[in-house]
């Protein structure tokens, strides 16, 4: 099912004055994250269909090797750097990138819905009086209207709503981490990086950054893994839960959970899946112990392949699943170790 919501925020703009995709590059110690190379898939497919030009807005202090973002499919690269923006904070972020806007004026802007995307892009819409479609899986231009159409889960996960900005500009996005892969590096490609500098109430705030603290939890985030094991609530305790952890060493999987496994302490926030958790992309996710209620479901439905195990045969997860065992899993859990222990020692 799929429906259409008209943003329109009216205000005093020239539309046309708009030209161009941006996306939003991410950083961390100076190293692109991947995130900015699934943005050029998306971003450079957008701004072929309008015959645009694509730029990435990267910022920082020092970034290494900013040619692979041209040689990736960006024209144009806008490095804001400053020592400010070595690490992220919101307030500098959000000035700097709005004053980009306002001086490059481009038509579109995407951006990843990862920690940085989801906090800084509210804040630059509403600085630049737009609108924002949150969390997409698919984005494509009309070709009547050459709008951007920004398709999102919604209610839920039980519809697919498409969202259009027609009123204002930019048109805004982020999108789901892992719904696009990264693009193919073509070494004959050039651009032009551009150096942007700001000064004065641009780069002020009274945030400051303290720390960056690793979650030592897991080796492999749930948003990056390309295997999941999820336990829930039939995992029964803590030690049940354990099982979980051991398959997912075992097959080199990350660690994910219901909000229900989190709440009882046998998981932490990072490993939530789910409306209120983390939205996954994973090639591959086992649920184990798991009902597949709708908050659930919208953080993982979009896995390549689903596996269910639940030794209720109605339970809703099955709806979903590729491969469902109906089982239990204290039964079905032990024999995958098991399983995968003998593959792992013949090979
Ligand atoms: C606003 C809101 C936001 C929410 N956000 C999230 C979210 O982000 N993520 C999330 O997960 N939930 C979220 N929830 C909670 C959600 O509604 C469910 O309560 C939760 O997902 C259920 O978790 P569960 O599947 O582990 O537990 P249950 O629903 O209790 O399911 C346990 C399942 O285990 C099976 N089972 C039991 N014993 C065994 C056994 N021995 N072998 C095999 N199977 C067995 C049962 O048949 C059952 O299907 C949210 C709720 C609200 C209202």
């Amino acid at each position: 099912m799929s429906s259409y919501v008209n943003c329109s925020i009216e205000q005093a703009q020239n539309i046309a004055d708009f030209k161009g995709v941006f996306i939003l590059g991410e950083q961390r110690d100076g190293k692109i994250g991947a995130i900015t190379f699934e943005l050029l898939t998306w971003g450079r497919g957008i701004a072929d269909e309008l015959g645009c030009e694509l730029g990435c807005v990267l910022l920082g202090d020092e970034i290494e090797n900013m040619q692979e973002v041209i040689q990736r499919g960006a024209d144009k690269v806008f490095f804001i750097q400053d020592p400010i923006f070595k690490n992220f904070l919101t307030q500098p972020y959000s000035n700097a990138i709005t004053r980009l806007v306002n001086e490059e004026k481009p038509e579109i802007i995407i951006a990843g819905a990862t920690t940085t995307g989801r906090t800084v892009m509210p804040l630059v819409t509403a600085k630049c009086h737009t609108g924002l479609t949150a969390d997409c899986t698919e984005l494509t231009i009309d070709p009547e209207t050459k709008l951007l159409l920004q398709t999102r889960p919604a209610i839920g996960g039980n519809i697919m709503a498409t969202i259009k900005t027609p009123g204002t500009r930019p048109q805004m996005a982020t999108v789901r981490p892992r719904s696009a892969k990264q693009a193919d590096i073509d070494t004959n490609r050039t651009g032009e990086i551009i150096v942007k500098k700001y000064e004065g109430s641009t780069i002020m705030t009274v945030e400051k950054f303290l720390e960056f603290i690793k979650d030592t939890t897991q080796a492999v985030s749930i948003e990056e893994a390309d295997v999941i094991i999820a336990g829930g609530k039939g995992m029964k305790n803590a030690a049940g839960f354990k099982m979980i952890e051991e398959l997912a060493e075992l097959m080199g999987a990350a660690v994910g959970a219901t909000r229900d496994a989190v709440e009882l302490g046998w998981s932490t926030y990072p490993h939530q899946i789910g409306l209120s958790g983390k939205t996954v992309s994973p090639k591959l996710i086992i649920s184990a112990g798991i009902s597949g209620k709708i908050q659930y479901l919208a953080g993982m439905q979009t896995a390549d392949v689903i596996v269910a195990i639940n030794k209720d045969p109605e339970a809703q997860i099955f709806k979903v699943a590729d491969f469902g065992i109906v089982g239990d899993v204290f039964e079905v859990v032990p024999m995958l170790i098991e399983t995968v222990k003998k593959m792992k020692a013949k090979a």
